[in-house]
């Protein structure tokens, strides 16, 4: 049985917006769920209904397989890190650690040893006397951490913790927040509108959009079968690249080329003649020059990006833009003509009008 449970929830806010449609999700023990999407998709939401602290419109939420619906935040068992670090700025870190213990009524001493644990898997041991105020962006969001996982609670949720931080801290702290759930083992829920740190840190990715579900998966199917051209637009950076075109004849036409994509709409190639399809391809699953079993095209350098690791070719492909991911080594010249393969089992093919990806065998094994 699976220890969290949403099944069919939607939230409609009392001034009747539907933020949240039809959600269902079953959670293992001990998994990192990210829910990802941009500002407004309702992903805080649904955090918020995990939590008690929003009323579920419709569905059931179950805690190990028991009707939850109802209980209140603290029945819950959870506990939960903001955006705000919501740190008590009167209190030294050592009391903000201890306070939630404290109230509890716990043991000073158990209090004391949890604390100084706690403050040693976070690095915060030399600044327990300091008051917040005296403390980096990065270690009061340490200190706000350590507050949730020093009760030892079934479920962990965040609410876009890193957003207060400078990349380099983010990137910090995304490491840190991995080590403490493979030290703590606990459930933990994610919100996030980065696609990275969802890449980074989910087993499983929850990526949403206005108020749906668009795909749960993991990290890696997510990147390689995208459910949606949305899925497809929304992970990777630079992000896919998609050339809309009619099929006829099993082919599409872009410039001069003519691309026969039969072979990859396989028994579909009728039902697409005369409609649209989004022909789509990862920056970096392209080859300068010109490959066998591949889409060979023939571009316009318009910019180039050297970024050290690699160079992003921006082109021009008649009257379509792309971008490209190049050796750095190898990059064009700007204004230059160029020609680069694609393989074929790297193209993904999106039907128009559902934005669904056709979902053929080449696509699917596009690794
Ligand atoms: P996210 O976390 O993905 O940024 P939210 O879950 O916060 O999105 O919000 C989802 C949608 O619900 C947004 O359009 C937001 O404006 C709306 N919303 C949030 N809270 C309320 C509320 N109390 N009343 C009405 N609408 C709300």
């Amino acid at each position: 049985m699976a220890y969290l449970t949403l099944k069919g929830i939607n939230k409609i806010y009392p001034n009747g917006y539907h933020a949240v449609h039809d959600f269902n999700l079953e959670i293992e023990k001990g998994e990192f769920i990210v829910f990802v999407g941009s500002s407004g998709c309702g992903k805080s939401t649904t955090l918020r209904m995990i939590a008690g602290l929003e009323d579920i419109s419709s569905g059931e939420f179950l805690i190990n397989g028991e009707y939850a619906n109802d209980k209140g935040p603290r029945e819950r068992e959870i506990a939960m890190v903001f955006q705000s670090y919501a740190l008590y700025p009167q209190m030294s870190v050592y009391d903000n650690l201890a306070f939630g213990l404290t109230l509890q009524g716990v043991d000073e001493d158990v209090i004391d040893q949890k604390v100084k644990h706690v403050a040693h898997i976070l690095g915060l041991t030399d600044y327990l006397d300091r008051m917040p105020r005296a403390l980096s962006g990065g270690q009061r969001q340490r200190v706000a951490v350590g507050r949730a996982i020093i009760r030892k609670v079934g479920i962990f949720l965040m609410d876009e913790p890193l957003s207060n931080l400078d990349a380099k801290q983010r990137v910090t702290m995304r490491a840190e927040i991995a080590q403490i759930h493979r030290e703590t083992g606990a459930t933990t829920i994610y919100v996030t509108h980065d696609q990275i740190e969802a890449m980074t840190l989910a087993d499983r990715i929850v990526i949403m959009k206005t108020g749906y579900v668009q795909q749960v998966g993991t990290p890696y199917e997510l990147y390689f079968k995208p459910a949606n051209l949305f899925v497809a637009g929304f992970i990777g950076e630079p992000p896919m690249n998609f050339i809309r075109r009619t099929v006829h004849d099993g082919c599409i036409q872009i410039g001069d080329t003519k691309l026969d994509i039969s072979a990859k709409l396989g028994t579909l190639t009728k039902t697409y003649e005369g409609k649209d399809v989004h022909f789509g391809f990862r920056p970096e699953a392209i080859v300068l020059g010109k490959q066998d079993n591949a889409y060979v095209l023939d571009a316009k350098v318009e910019l180039t990006e050297m970024l050290g690791d690699n160079t992003n070719v921006y082109v021009n492909i008649a009257d379509a833009n792309a971008i490209l991911k190049v050796n750095p080594h190898d990059t064009p010249e700007t204004d230059s003509d160029i020609v680069f393969s694609i393989p074929f089992d790297r193209v993904y093919l999106f039907d128009s009008e559902t934005e669904n990806v056709i979902d053929t065998e080449g696509a699917t094994a596009a690794v």
